[in-house]
């Protein structure tokens, strides 16, 4: 959650600080802070609460000198968001001052020895913790030191690595030490870290976005790690290894990519980039002579991969509901047997697991903490493990066997919605794939493949209904129940079209399957409560047709997602919907798209902050 920052070089740090922690935002923030060291060795620090905004406009009124920086964005777990709990924070006399994410759960017991030894807290949080024990750590060996050694920050790494393996939890860690100025320290376990590279200068972050347009070259820390940088060097060392080698890689985000280019909100570019990254999700990967799906890197044998009898989904929130879209596809187009997982379930559960039984880990971030111990779980007891993300070197990428990049580009909005369908096109054609290693014909295949080439167009047409949905969500903006009923392929998609309506305009939304609805929500229906069908042609068109008559019934108003040419459901819905007509199995990726749109437009004209809402973050690495 959150993000961290620094900088180290020649230019001055606090403009790379401010603009990186602003790139950052969309991971859900409360606070924000810096801490900059100037040439004279000062060192500056500036905290505030709310938005980046408010830490840029006391950075004007009071600069921050420096060539050397971290910068944090903070969504607090240990105290209130404040500013006396906003990071950096300082350690022993200011000989230590840090930034940190994530979460330390043994911090009770070492704040109590800390203050033992005479550390004063001023925060509530359990990051002043690792500050204070940095700096009792680095105290007590500097001490002991009586040889110089070699390594100039021999003693730094060793204080760090001390203090790092008292820590239960999670963090990634941006350091600063009075005696070694011109000198960062970055070490993960949990949080990510990556190392943007450049001449004379390196910038540290928790994701790859505030380096786009810096740098083309980046190293992905992993946990366990400890970086020291410098403006000139940059050396990786494993606990309890030392010193290993890094490998610099290509980064492949273009400023651009994390601009809004004229959208008034990055959920509304990205709803509006789904054509194309559909159509990178699906690059290279339909072939159409064998009519299947094929995949780079899923790293497992024919063998392997024809003996799969069961496959397990695991995800949290709108990835769970990608999971249940693939369930669907998977059980349908490859008749094998596909149970989807809550990750933070899954990874307490235990539940038997016979041998035959495939992993697959979906997630936007590939830093979702439920979701990696879901995976480590069940690697652990041997189960082949795959990972759907979109984070290229996040850390689930990294520990899964192999898995499907979406190729979706950076998604800021903390809403999820190009994301989402990525996972869903890239379930669909791993089910195209597994389908053809079985039962699925060769013509059946390649009329899949025929479908898939159409979705980049039918997107952009169902695109065409903005709007006429944003005339819609001025019409029922001001309900505060809203109800999603569909069912089968679109039962996940309006689960989905009700979360999308809750994380961003705060309104109260429940997703069902439509006949379910009968029993128990159709007890909330009245006058003030809209319900919104997805009803698609298809083979359940005339039960949810029956399904919306009962609320009607009842005066409920309904809206409806149909395809064009439904002459029917005009006569009965108050507003609909047009929507290309496709066939079933892609339905659930037309159909969301008018769902994104309509808590887009309803959480804007409530005035709701559409790309980040309140208490939400968007990769969520707490448990
Ligand atoms: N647990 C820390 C705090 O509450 C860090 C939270 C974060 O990752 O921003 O301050």
């Amino acid at each position: 959650m959150c993000g961290i920052v620094a900088y180290v070089g020649h230019r001055q740090a606090a403009e790379f600080l401010i603009d990186g922690l602003r790139r950052l935002e969309y991971r859900g923030y409360d606070s924000a802070g810096l801490a900059t060291v100037s040439s004279d060795r000062r060192l500056h620090v500036l905290k505030a609460v709310g938005k980046v905004d408010a830490l840029a406009e006391k950075l004007k009124r009071h600069w921050a000198p420096g060539t050397i920086g971290v910068g944090h964005t903070r969504w607090a777990t240990h105290g209130a968001p404040t500013e006396v709990n906003a990071h950096p924070h300082r350690g022993g006399d200011d000989c230590v001052v840090l930034a940190h994410n994530g979460v330390i759960e043994n911090y009770r017991l070492l704040k109590d020895q800390l203050e033992e030894e005479g550390y004063k807290f001023v925060s509530a949080t359990d990051t002043e913790v690792v500050a204070h024990l940095v700096a009792s750590c680095y105290d007590k060996l500097r001490a002991l030191e009586t040889e110089a050694n070699d390594d100039p920050y021999a003693l730094p790494i060793a204080a760090i690595n001390e203090a790092t393996s008292k820590l239960r939890g999670t963090y990634g860690l941006a350091i600063l030490l009075r005696d070694y100025p011109g000198v960062i320290f970055a070490a993960r376990q949990g949080s990510p870290l990556v190392i943007g590279v450049g001449n004379h200068e390196h910038w540290v972050a928790s994701d790859a976005s505030p380096l786009a347009g810096r740098t083309d070259k980046i190293v992905y820390l992993a946990d366990r790690q400890l970086a020291v940088i410098t403006a000139d060097s940059l050396h990786v060392l494993e606990r309890d290894i030392g010193t290993v080698s890094h490998s610099v890689e290509a980064l492949n985000i273009v400023a651009d990519d994390v601009g809004l280019e004229g959208f008034p909100h990055y959920m509304l570019k990205e709803i509006y980039e789904q054509p194309d990254s559909l159509t990178a999700a699906m690059r290279g990967r339909l072939n159409d002579v064998d009519a299947t799906a094929v995949f780079g890197g899923l790293n497992l044998s024919p063998q392997q991969l024809r003996s799969v009898n069961r496959i397990i989904l695991t995800a949290c929130g709108t990835s769970w509901h990608a999971a249940l879209v693939g369930e669907y596809l998977m059980e349908e187009l490859a008749r094998i047997p596909v149970e989807v997982e809550y990750a933070s379930e899954l990874r307490y559960r235990n539940p038997p697991v016979d041998q035959g039984t495939l992993l697959f880990a979906i997630t936007q971030s590939g830093e979702t903490a439920d979701t990696l111990a879901a995976l480590r779980e069940m690697k652990r007891k041997g189960h082949p493990s795959l990972a759907i993300c979109n984070v290229i070197g996040s850390t689930i990428a990294q520990e899964a066997d192999g898995g499907v990049y979406l190729h979706a580009g950076p998604e800021i909005g903390v809403a999820s919605t190009k994301a989402y369908t990525s996972q869903v096109v890239t379930l669909t054609m791993l089910a195209l794939y597994f389908g053809r290693l079985r039962h699925l014909s060769f013509e059946a295949g390649q009329r899949i493949i025929a479908q898939l080439r159409k979705l980049p167009d039918l997107v952009r047409e169902t695109l065409e209904v903005n709007n006429e949905v944003r005339r819609i969500a001025a019409k029922y903006c001001h309900a505060d129940n809203f109800l999603y009923l569909g069912r089968q392929f679109n039962f996940p998609t309006g689960l989905e079209g009700a979360l999308k309506l809750k994380e961003i305009s705060y309104i109260h939304a429940e997703g069902y399957p439509a006949a379910e609805m009968k029993h128990g929500p159709i007890a909330l229906v009245d006058e003030h409560t809209p319900s919104v069908f997805v009803m698609p042609q298809g083979g359940v068109y005339e039960k949810v047709m029956s399904n919306l008559e009962e609320i009607k019934a009842r005066g409920g108003p309904v809206i409806a997602i149909a395809a064009k040419g439904d002459k029917e459901i005009a006569r009965l819905a108050d507003d609909v919907i047009y929507v290309p007509e496709c066939e079933e199995f892609l339905s659930p990726l037309i159909n969301i798209v008018p769902l994104q749109l309509l808590a887009y437009h309803i959480a804007v004209l409530r005035g709701c902050d559409v790309d980040k809402p309140r208490n939400l973050a968007k990769s969520v690495t707490v448990e």
